[in-house]
């Protein structure tokens, strides 16, 4: 895989995976930790160019350390967070999500938009809860089944590509298991997908193409377009699912 040809794909786009800023607003509002008094410690894990990690600078009384494997996505965060005048809230370090070098129980939020898949759900959420402080609060969206049964295709898809997609109940299950209790969850809804982050995705595809004239950027769009088309088909069928959870208390386990 050729990620500098993926980065430079994506990193026009301004966001990296499904999502928005009212479901960003949304699950920050199930944290309970919009008006706090205190300054909040938080990690934004794999923000891309960071299209959540503005809206929480803009929306906590809190520094944010704003994590991703690829400096050009963070190149991009800080350029737009100097604009926006967020700058004093956000830091940004390279660094991969499975090697973090946060101190132990230091976090009051962690939040990871369409990203935990790279670690994997289950070893993702055990992993970053350590890194939470008492009480601590994990935001993460990944994908999720929104129905029971399933087109056959559909589900060889997701099987091959991700088989820790699951319905919402054994994701809850994950985190209970993982020492977590939920706070809430909520599908993202289809603009989510589509406006927000497929729509600006083919946008890119031309000048992509003119300024890769490759077999392998080829192959990246033609994979785009059928992630895409299959979306489009199946929508119906799956999503990401936003889960706020937060840190259980030792004497509730
Ligand atoms: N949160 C952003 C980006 C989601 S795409 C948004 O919602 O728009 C997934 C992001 O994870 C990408 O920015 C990618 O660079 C990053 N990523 C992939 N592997 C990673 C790793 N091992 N550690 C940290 N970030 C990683």
């Amino acid at each position: 895989m050729d990620y500098d040809l993926l980065i430079d794909l994506y990193k026009g786009t301004t966001r990296q995976g499904p999502g928005g800023q009212p479901q960003t607003m949304q699950a920050l509002q199930l944290t309970d930790l919009l008006n706090s008094l205190h300054p909040l410690k938080v990690a934004d894990i794999g923000c891309g160019t960071g299209a959540s990690t503005l809206v929480l600078a803009a929306q906590l009384n809190a520094s944010i350390v704003a994590v991703d494997l690829f400096q050009n996505f963070l190149d991009v965060l800080e350029q737009d967070a100097q604009r926006l005048g967020l700058s004093g809230k956000i830091q940004i370090l390279a660094e991969s999500m499975d090697a973090l070098s946060f101190e132990a129980a230091s976090l009051d939020l962690i939040w990871a938009e369409g990203a935990i898949y790279n670690m994997g759900f289950e070893k993702g959420v055990t992993y970053l809860k350590q890194f939470l402080k008492p009480k601590g609060v994990l935001a993460v969206s990944e994908i999720t089944w929104l129905t029971k049964k399933r087109p056959y295709d559909l589900e060889a898809h997701w099987n091959a590509e991700y088989p820790e997609i699951a319905m919402a109940s054994e994701k809850i299950n994950v985190l209970e298991e993982a020492g977590y209790l939920l706070k809430g969850y909520f599908p993202l809804p289809e603009a989510c997908w589509i406006e927000n982050y497929y729509t600006p995705l083919e946008q890119a595809f031309q000048d992509f193409l003119k300024r890769h004239d490759t077999q392998e950027a080829r192959d990246i769009v033609d994979d785009e377009r059928a992630e895409i088309a299959l979306y489009k088909k199946h929508h119906a069928h799956y999503s990401y699912g936003f889960y706020i959870a937060q840190v259980a208390n030792e004497s509730s386990l």
